[in-house]
């Protein structure tokens, strides 16, 4: 799994010269991109990813998710941090508690059709 920079990019470059191994490059004039064959985690170098270690906005450099379901909780996770107070604490029991309500006006609306149309 190496890393990746996102849209969120405002094209500083401080990635660039904190990576070790100089997998960011800029393409198309200045945008930022890292080669994934040369990105090795910095494993080895550092204990962290200098490249999202130095950028300064959120999520500008972060981890490419392959796994479907990883990147799934990942997006999760960080849309769910930008809640606010209990929006962000009963996140799931709002989703469920909708997820059921519209599921169950859907049933009930199915067996009224089914009444009707058996009357
Ligand atoms: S994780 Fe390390 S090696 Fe990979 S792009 Fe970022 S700074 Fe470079
Ligand atoms: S440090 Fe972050 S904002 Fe700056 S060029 Fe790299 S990814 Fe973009």
């Amino acid at each position: 799994m190496v890393y990746k920079i996102t849209n969120q990019c405002i094209s500083c470059g401080r990635c660039e010269s904190s990576c070790p191994t100089g997998a960011i490059k800029i393409i198309a004039g200045d945008r930022y991109w890292i080669d994934s064959s040369l990105c090795t985690n910095c494993v080895g170098a550092y204990s962290v990813a200098q490249c999202a270690a130095e950028c300064p906005i959120q999520d500008g450099c972060v981890k490419a998710l392959t796994d479907y379901w990883e990147s799934w909780f990942a997006t999760h996770d960080r849309l769910v941090a930008k809640l606010k107070g209990t929006y962000q604490a009963d996140y799931w029991e709002r989703w469920f508690n909708l997820y059921s309500q519209k599921l169950s006006e859907q049933f009930s609306k199915r067996k009224q059709d089914v009444v009707s149309l058996e009357a």
